[in-house]
């Protein structure tokens, strides 16, 4: 087989088999194949498209390429949701221990954030003591024991697609919808769920800017999972705003713990229920939707919910006493932004306000940026909300960086109207 008659092949706009996809992911990983020859055929998948056979054999190619976790050794089912990436996204913090203590099996494992705030991960660092190393049998016996484990990736996952991802950077192929889908799933199909709900975010904070380009990616994702032999949904919700309004690593772990105490923004708790009531049922402990949903309702009402997100935090050696008042674990120095305008807020453009927050340091431009766990901000209008000129937008908690930027960022992210505008934030279901 020779690459340069697999780059023509694309060229021309034929599927490449599974032993073609093989071979160039091999041969690239290894480094036998040069990246100028992966650029050429990248160029070519921009134009000619690969199928959804193509797009599974990307996806099992490159999670070969690297380590994957058999979670075999816990009984039942596992599960695990992906989000494509939304500003104040903290549902993996609320939706584990919810699923949890309702019986589900909930092994996840997480990513470190770049870009407007970490990732899960730095999150739940911002509790004191919380360890996010765990060895591998450390991880499976505490799921066993608790239901539930969240730590960072362990090993070497899909190293294929982290280097065809730079690549992709740098040759104005990111933006193509079955190397997103396949990249993605290359890194869920390593994660050892059986069934899997992801969270496709559209709108202008999000990857995916239009519905139609989100629905697409949603459908190769779940083709390519139920491929794999993967119980697969997906969920489109809105992320024409940010999701809840604290935004920031331990000001995100308190807004989780406030909603884990049934008091938590209607928008996170309505995203919550939906990927759980949908996992409640793949992992056979509920039958019913409606009661799904009802149930993890009361979750979080009865105290059960936060009861599980104690036994996590405790198991994972962090400090419980510390959430006591999670107001301790933001910065003390607080800064607030106040309206210019007067009206309705018709709009947010969400990355503004994550970007406000990365400038504080809340989040990484670089891999090597520090992150400031107890720095963000707390955004306490949103679209629909009527304001005042001087009303309170936002409160910044902050350090000594990025405060001016932050500011100008948040109020140039609102929009303002004469109207209440109401938005639809779960869009669609893909199964
Ligand atoms: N996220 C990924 O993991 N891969 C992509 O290609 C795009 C977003």
């Amino acid at each position: 087989m020779h690459i340069v008659d697999l780059i023509a092949k694309k060229r021309d706009g034929k599927a490449l088999d599974k032993e073609e996809i093989e071979f160039i992911i091999k041969g690239y990983t290894s480094g036998k194949i040069p990246d100028y020859q992966i650029s050429a055929l990248l160029m070519a998948i921009y134009f000619q498209n690969m199928n959804d056979e193509e797009s599974t054999f990307l996806a099992l190619a490159m999670r070969e390429s690297g380590d994957s976790i058999d979670l075999s050794e816990i009984p039942g089912i596992k599960v695990d949701k992906h989000s494509t990436g939304g500003v104040g996204d903290k549902v993996t913090l609320v939706l584990g221990p919810l699923l949890a203590s309702l019986g589900v099996k909930f092994a996840k494992m997480s990513g470190r954030g770049l870009g407007h705030t970490g990732g899960t991960i730095d999150k739940l660092e911002s509790i004191p003591g919380f360890k996010v190393v765990l060895e591998v049998e450390d991880f499976i016996a505490q799921v066993k024991k608790i239901g539930i484990a969240i730590v960072g990736q362990s090993g070497d996952v899909a190293p294929a697609d982290k280097k065809l991802y730079a690549l992709r950077d740098v040759t104005a192929t990111v933006d193509v919808i079955p190397l997103i889908a396949s990249s993605i799933m290359s890194k869920k199909l390593a994660s050892g769920a059986d069934a899997i709900v992801l969270d496709v975010k559209v709108g202008h904070g999000a990857f995916m800017k239009t519905e139609e380009d989100a629905v697409k990616l949603a459908h190769l994702m779940v083709e390519i999972g139920r491929l794999a032999g993967k119980k697969m949904t997906a969920i489109l919700t809105g992320m024409d705003e940010p999701l809840g309004h604290k935004i920031g690593n331990a000001l995100e772990v308190y807004e989780a713990i406030e909603t884990l105490n049934g008091q938590g923004p209607k928008d996170l708790v309505d995203v919550t229920i939906e990927i759980g009531a949908h996992l409640l049922l793949d992992a056979q402990i509920e039958t019913d939707f409606d009661i799904a949903k009802m149930r993890l309702q009361a979750a979080l009402q009865n105290g059960t919910a936060y009861e599980k997100f104690l036994e996590l935090v405790e198991a994972q050696g962090g400090n419980l006493k510390s959430l006591d008042n999670p107001g301790l674990l933001l910065s003390k120095k607080t800064v607030e932004v106040l309206s210019e305008k007067e009206g309705y807020i018709m709009d947010i453009d969400a990355l503004d306000i994550g970007k406000a927050a990365m400038r504080l340091g809340a989040g990484r431009e670089t891999k090597e940026d520090e992150v400031f766990l107890d720095v963000g901000l707390d955004l306490h209008k949103k679209i629909g909300s009527y304001v005042k000129k001087g009303d309170v937008i936002a409160t910044l908690y902050v350090r000594d960086k990025g405060i001016i930027e932050a500011k100008q960022l948040i109020l140039n992210a609102l929009t303002f109207g004469a109207e209440k505008r109401k938005i639809v934030l779960i869009k669609q279901t893909i199964k």
